[in-house]
């Protein structure tokens, strides 16, 4: 078969990998002049490393991203650092990334309060059943048997910070996973993200794949065979920009919203539930900075909206991985989950930063306007898709109802969290079924 992929991101390019080892002929088209997609990085000429644009780790858990490393033959550059996630209590930072850290964690004192947060935890992290839990939304469930108290200290603001506006009408099931395939070393590859995304997109240069760099498609179609018609004209029409070639089967990795855009003649009902998926998008800002930020070398930083930050997380990556591998630089991102409209979306990168800087002094009194290097602010408006109650039964299929043409992107991802590992399981399912 001859087939298309539309997006070079992870979920592409695994995609992509299995269809051409079976054989097909593959060409992928992305927008971008690079491969990654929202897992890309970029580099300054005296970096070795490159920084992606939104700060990334895998788990340990990732075993989908982790077993096509080890299939393409990378393992060896594959790290797991034990980076610090710390949690704010009465203006203090305390680590709170294992359960041992969360038994020490003052913030719910050491009686009932505790005792619920442990045993739900407990619950969540041995029970399989998050059909049962996509029924109900995570304030509702967590109010009901963790408590108000440690709901409101400890899940809400992760809910809120995530899901900005739409906080409560997330799905339990959404926490559940998120519990559930977390691990407290975090992962990386060596030379950055955006390191494995260009030897992934070689190795499948290498396989016979074409990669069409900075080409946006515009438009799906499948035209209707007619006898007279040449062999280029049959089958699904892929235009991008003008140019338009024909294709047995094509797969769409982008937001359900341009899914929509390409393929207009979809059914009513398909597009309805493309359209019907919410999101949110993020505002992120990457710093470089002379001296270090956190002096106790933590990682990251949750920061409840009611503390008073202008941003959700604030992330040194040089406390993940050494600042040699940035000519010596401390990398920081300052960044938000936010619906897009927002301000900061339109705000300037000067703007951005003037907001951020009162911020940044709370990390370290001592930081100062000339610790700042240089900024680099990347926004995008499908970051994070909100999974609403029984959303397993909203969820778009990969085989969409014209002949030949599959969707696979971050909203189908479920129960899990999206993330690259995702990306890679949903791209090589997608792949199956398209074979
Ligand atoms: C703030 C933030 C933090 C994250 N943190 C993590 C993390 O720590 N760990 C982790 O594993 N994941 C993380 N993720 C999620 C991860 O980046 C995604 O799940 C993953 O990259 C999705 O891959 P994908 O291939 O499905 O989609 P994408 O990476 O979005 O790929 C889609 C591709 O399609 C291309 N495209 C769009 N329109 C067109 C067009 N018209 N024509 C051609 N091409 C087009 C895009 O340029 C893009 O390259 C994070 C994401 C964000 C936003």
């Amino acid at each position: 078969m001859k087939i298309a992929i539309i997006g070079a991101g992870f979920g592409g390019m695994a995609a992509a990998y299995d269809l051409r080892n079976a054989g097909h002929e593959v060409i992928i088209y992305e927008s971008a002049n690079y491969v990654g997609g929202l897992a890309s990085g970029f580099k300054e000429p005296h970096w070795d490393w490159s920084v992606e644009k939104f700060y990334h780790h895998w788990f340990q858990s990732d075993s989908s991203m982790l077993g096509l490393i080890e299939e393409l033959g990378f393992k060896d550059k594959v790290i797991f650092p034990r980076p610090y996630t710390v949690l704010l209590h009465n203006g203090k930072w305390y680590p709170f990334d294992s359960i041992l850290k969360a038994l020490l964690f003052p913030g719910l004192g050491f009686g009932l309060n505790k005792i619920r947060f442990g045993f739900v935890g407990l619950y969540l992290r041995l029970t399989n059943d998050w059909k049962s839990l996509e029924q109900y939304t995570a304030d509702e469930w967590m109010r009901k048997y963790a408590g108000s108290e440690v709901y409101e200290k400890m899940w809400k603001p992760l809910l809120v910070g995530k899901f900005g506006p739409f906080y409560k009408d997330v799905n339990m099931a959404w926490m559940w996973a998120r519990l559930k395939a977390r691990t407290t070393r975090l992962g990386t590859f060596e030379g950055g993200f955006q390191k494995f995304a260009d030897l992934f997109a070689e190795k499948l240069r290498d396989m016979g794949v074409e990669i069409r760099l900075g080409t946006q498609v515009k438009f799906i179609k499948r035209n209707q065979a007619r006898p007279e018609q040449s062999q280029r004209e049959k089958g699904l029409l892929i235009d991008a920009g003008g140019i338009i070639d024909s294709f047995d089967k094509a797969l769409v990795t982008t937001s359900p919203n341009l899914m929509a855009k390409f393929a207009p003649d979809l059914p009513e009902n398909y597009l309805k539930g493309l359209l019907e998926l919410k999101s949110m998008g993020a505002v992120v800002m990457v710093l470089s900075l002379k001296h270090q930020l956190s002096k106790e070398g933590y990682y990251w930083f949750n920061l409840p909206k009611d503390a008073g930050y202008p941003m959700l997380a604030l992330v040194e990556h040089t406390n993940f991985v050494s600042k040699e591998h940035f000519g010596g630089d401390h990398i920081v991102y300052a960044g938000d989950y936010l619906e897009v409209g927002h301000e900061y979306f339109s705000m300037s990168d000067e703007q951005l930063l003037e907001r951020f800087m009162s911020a940044l002094k709370r990390f370290n009194p001592e930081f100062s306007r000339d610790w700042v290097k240089k900024i680099w602010v990347n926004k995008t408006n499908y970051a994070q898709p909100v999974p609403l109650v029984n959303h397993s039964k909203n969820i778009p299929a990969i085989q969409t109802p014209i002949e030949g043409l599959y969707f696979a992107s971050m909203s189908q991802v479920y129960p899990w969290d999206r993330g690259t590992n995702f990306a890679v399981e949903i791209g090589r399912r997608a792949a199956r079924l398209m074979m």
